[in-house]
């Protein structure tokens, strides 16, 4: 077989990628090892936001939402697009402040963010008695239905002449005087000119294959999906404890910021130093379980005969923490009794992969022509999909980007930069339950 360009991965970053190809006329294929988004992409909360974004991010998020506003027009599907906001609700003046402060941020970038008052904030919610302090909210995010969108989007790429293949994991790229030449997958080579590893959480193992590993860590976070329960806001409504969205099917998907369990595998010790700045902001819980002997007895190199630690897991698919999904529930109800008598439908979670600065990876790597990674979306990649997949087309196609993509370089984790973290949410305070 025979393409331009290979992308590695169908999650929201390589289907949105070879979307943005595909429209250009590049041929393209898409390997992914499982499902087109089995992993982090179809389990997330569904959350299109530029609001509390890392001002390093904001120019990348405005381009990412001008995208998603006109997807659907686009594609001539549905995928649940819904322009509702975000609505952070503030607790405590220290919350309002952080907001105010955020706002500073925004500011040069001309958002239509804004604080709204305690009444304004029942009015939009429904809520009595003045309960939050404000909030933080940005009318024009919004939100889509993550079931829907990304296989919406593959089907896209393959009307426009793309390919994409299911069960069919990369192992290893192919180079020739330093340039890409093609992939091995599982099922065979496929010659090409360039490819970019999309792999979400596996891209740092299978890029130190090829001698271009870089610190990447995951978390691993539990959601729930509600009964169908009264309308309550159509935005992105989070606080400390409970977070929840407006689900097409009229129930909610609820979440808690900073809820997520570390599971202790090799890569923590060997990357503890990188990732120390960012611990310190974000608090975590940790756990020692089978995760570190599985991922202790991955090869750290491979050949193209070997079957790899790709194929073996077709899909992450953890189980959910389901102590903390109970609790999230029972905090949603105490805090939103306007939502009514919710039951949980269904418990999911999923590993996000997150880096020492906590933004992403988009970038070609000094030492092999051809070869670009898009990565480490750090909890927030599924907003940021349509502008990754615009920023690695340009990328490949015409080695520049329509953002500056000094912040988001692989080099920086080992050209002696120093790690920069945008402040911590204060949600991520919450007390948290121990695990069942
Ligand atoms: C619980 C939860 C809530 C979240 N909430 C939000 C939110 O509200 N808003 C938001 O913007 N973001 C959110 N996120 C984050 C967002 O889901 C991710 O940042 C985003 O989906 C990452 O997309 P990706 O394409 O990089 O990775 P993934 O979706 O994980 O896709 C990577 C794909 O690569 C495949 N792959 C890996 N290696 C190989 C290989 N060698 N060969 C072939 N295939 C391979 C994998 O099987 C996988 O399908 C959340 C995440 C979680 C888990």
């Amino acid at each position: 077989m025979k393409t331009e360009v290979v992308v590695i991965g169908a999650g929201v970053a390589g289907i949105m990628t070879a979307w943005h190809l595909a429209k250009k006329g590049i041929p393209v294929v898409v390997c992914e090892k499982g499902r087109v988004a089995g992993e982090q992409s179809s389990r997330n909360w569904g959350y299109i936001r530029k609001q509390g974004r890392d001002p390093r991010e904001i120019p990348a998020i405005i381009e990412s939402l001008r995208i998603w506003e006109n997807i659907e027009k686009d594609i001539e599907e549905d995928i649940g697009w819904h322009q509702g906001g975000s609505l952070y609700l503030a607790e405590t003046e220290a919350d309002l402040a952080y907001y105010e402060n955020w706002l500073g941020h925004a500011r040069p970038f001309q958002l239509d963010s804004r604080i709204l008052t305690s009444e304004e904030v029942d009015d939009h919610i429904g809520g009595e008695g003045r309960q939050w302090k404000g909030a933080l909210y940005t009318p024009s995010d919004g939100r889509a239905e993550p079931g829907k969108a990304v296989p919406a989007i593959a089907r896209a790429v393959e009307r426009l002449g793309g390919t994409v293949l299911t069960e069919c994991a990369v192992r290893t790229v192919e180079r020739a005087s330093g340039k890409v030449s093609g992939v091995v997958t599982e099922k065979g080579e496929i010659a090409c000119q360039a490819v970019v590893c999309a792999g979400g959480a596996w891209s740092s193992l299978f890029s130190g294959n090829l001698g271009f590993g870089f610190p990447q860590l995951k978390v691993r976070s539990s959601v729930l999906r509600t009964t169908p329960a009264p309308l309550v806001s159509q935005s992105n409504v989070s606080s400390a404890g409970a977070s929840f969205r407006r689900r097409q099917d009229g129930g909610y998907s609820i979440g808690r910021s900073g809820s997520g369990f570390f599971d202790i595998v090799p890569d923590a010790f060997r990357y503890f130093g990188t990732y120390m700045p960012a611990l310190k902001t974000q608090p975590m819980r940790l756990r020692l379980n089978g995760q570190f002997f599985k991922e202790l007895a991955w090869p750290k190199r491979w050949g193209p005969d070997d079957v790899t630690p790709f194929e073996k897991t077709r899909v992450n698919d953890p189980d959910p923490d389901m102590a903390t999904v109970r609790d999230i529930l029972a905090t949603a109800k105490r805090k939103f009794p306007q939502l009514g008598d919710i039951e949980i439908a269904e418990a999911w979670s999923g590993m996000i992969d997150v880096t020492p600065d906590v933004v992403p990876v988009w970038s070609g790597v000094d030492g092999l022509d051809g070869y670009y990674i898009a990565t480490g979306f750090s909890g927030h990649g599924f907003g940021m999909g349509a502008g990754t997949g615009l920023i690695m087309s340009e990328l490949v196609t015409n080695g520049t980007a329509p953002v500056d993509l000094t912040p988001f370089r692989l080099s920086r984790f080992s050209d002696g930069s120093s790690t920069e973290i945008y402040a911590k949410s204060t949600y991520n305070d919450w007390p948290q339950p121990e695990a069942a």
